[in-house]
């Protein structure tokens, strides 16, 4: 019989990081995935999603190359090169992490793996039934974190066949790109989309329900985002409740029906891509042989990522709260120093970094201005532009700005957000002011280099306090 001090379930970011650290503490840590190692972020999320968004940027670039004196002669793109550019960094990311696992010699188990009822021992009470192609094995642990992750989210009546109804699952395998689409859901992948979609020339609607696009977000970036993506020639209707069920395939196109401002309209495209969130994997692997309880879907953790069952950690998109790769691995560490012994700090939300990849990309860490307002802040707030930053009109991207949001009383930093060229490597900084509990006039006096697009940082830091240089 296998057993080990700790069995992860699942092998995406959040249970690949948790078994690494555990071998790092000396634990004989085991890992079960069904599928391939690095999960949704890996194959069928962050890093794919992300590739092909820099293909349409430098597609994007290509054709404004003149503007720079560039003289490009026939610009286009060759989809089978940029699916297969794709796949080999996923291919390369993916050994990489089959060699971490042998470095910290980790035990891989390919299999859907099952919990078991009360087959456990005193010492190891955890039992996993693991079906591999062509075994059943049971592998015994002293505990189990699951890291099960999430699927798509379909809305029903608008059933997805691959061919004309996708989820970013499917659209991630495209052969070729459609002539139009209709994306449902304007939060960050269907913004992520429609941006890489507009790009390669693809005629796109995005239908969103709430009255603003990425809602989620400071109401200032969502504004500025629709600004952009109007601008660039993307269709966006707020508002708009899809009506699932009206949908008709006729003619190799397709055709569905929202209500918008009490009149339902009719959108009529090649495809439909239906973002509308994600769900948590919490079925059909033995949850109710446990105490883990789930609640709404997602199961229920206290701050060491503990379930109600002693013996069981849940981390990752399982858990639902912010469904990002960053957050699982994080969890996934938390869960380990605690069963470990050790007593780690809880995961902060204020202080996760969020960003969108689409031209422009987007960025916040901490709280909206609304949220601020909303928990008994007197705000002070700082913007500045890009289009007033020296790199932003060199590189010839100068759309957005930064957003600092204050404490009017005390300085006390509360939220930055950000839309622009390459926020999301810039997010950090303020994340770290954060964590630091900095005031915006502290981030203010930080020395920026010139030019860089961080300047913009500095100067919304200090039109906080009215004392910018160049706004
Ligand atoms: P997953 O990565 O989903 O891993 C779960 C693993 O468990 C899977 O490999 C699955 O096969 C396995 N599994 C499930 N059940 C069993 C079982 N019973 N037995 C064995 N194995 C099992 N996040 C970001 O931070 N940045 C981004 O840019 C970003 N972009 C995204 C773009 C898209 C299109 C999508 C869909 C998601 C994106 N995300 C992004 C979200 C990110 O992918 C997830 O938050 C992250 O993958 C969650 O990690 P996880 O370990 O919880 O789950």
């Amino acid at each position: 019989m296998n057993t080990f001090d700790l069995i992860v379930l699942g092998g995406g970011t959040g249970g690949y990081i948790a078994a690494i650290r555990a071998s790092q503490l000396g634990l004989n840590v085991a890992i079960v995935e069904k599928g391939k190692l690095g999960g949704t972020c890996l194959h069928s999320g962050c890093i794919p999603s992300k590739a092909l968004l820099r293909s349409a940027e430098v597609f994007h670039t290509a054709k404004k190359a003149r503007e720079f004196g560039v003289n490009v002669e026939n610009i286009d793109y060759d989809f089978s090169v940029i699916m297969s550019r794709k796949n080999k960094i996923i291919d390369q990311l993916h050994k990489g992490v089959q060699h971490l696992m042998k470095l910290g010699k980790i035990q891989v188990f390919e299999g859907f793996g099952t919990i078991e009822k009360n087959s456990g021992t005193d010492d190891h009470p955890v039992c996993i039934k693991i079906k591999t192609v062509d075994e059943q094995i049971l592998v015994l642990a002293k505990k189990c974190i699951i890291a099960t992750g999430s699927r798509p989210r379909s809305l029903n009546g608008l059933e997805v066949d691959g061919k004309y109804i996708l989820t970013s699952e499917e659209a991630l395998q495209l052969e070729q790109l459609p002539k139009s689409i209709i994306i449902v859901g304007g939060g960050v992948i269907g913004i992520e989309w429609a941006s890489l979609l507009n790009d390669f020339g693809v005629v796109v609607t995005v239908l969103e329900y709430a009255p603003r696009i990425i809602p989620t977000e400071d109401v200032d970036i969502s504004k500025e985002m629709l600004r952009c993506m109007k601008k660039r020639g993307v269709k966006i209707i707020t508002g708009a409740k899809v009506l699932a069920e009206s949908v008709s395939i006729e003619n190799e196109t397709v055709t569905i029906q929202a209500e918008v401002k009490e009149t339902v309209q009719s959108f009529t495209a090649d495809q439909i891509l239906v973002s509308v969130g994600r769900i948590a994997n919490t079925d059909g692997y033995g949850l109710e042989n446990t105490d883990v309880q789930v609640d709404r879907g997602t199961i229920v953790v206290d701050g060491m990522m503990k379930t109600a069952d002693p013996n069981f950690y849940a981390i990752g998109d399982v858990i639902g709260g912010l469904q990002l790769a960053h957050v699982a691995s994080h969890e996934g560490i938390i869960a380990v120093e605690h069963i470990n012994g050790n007593q780690p700090h809880a995961l902060q939300n204020d202080l996760v970094p969020k960003c969108i990849y689409s031209r422009p990309e987007c960025s916040n860490v901490g709280l909206t201005e609304e949220a601020a307002i909303e928990k008994g802040h007197q705000v002070k707030i700082g913007k500045f532009f890009f289009r007033a930053i020296g790199k932003a009109l060199v590189y010839g991207e100068v759309d957005g700005f930064v957003k600092f949001v204050s404490d009017a009383e005390t300085g006390a930093l509360l939220g930055v957000h950000m839309i622009g060229p390459h926020v999301t490597d810039m997010i950090t900084e303020a994340g770290l002011a954060l964590l630091l509990n900095a005031t915006s006039y502290q981030v203010g006096q930080m020395i920026h280099p010139h030019p860089s697009l961080t300047e913009a940082i500095g100067e919304a830091a200090l039109a906080v306090d009215g004392l910018s240089f160049h706004g």
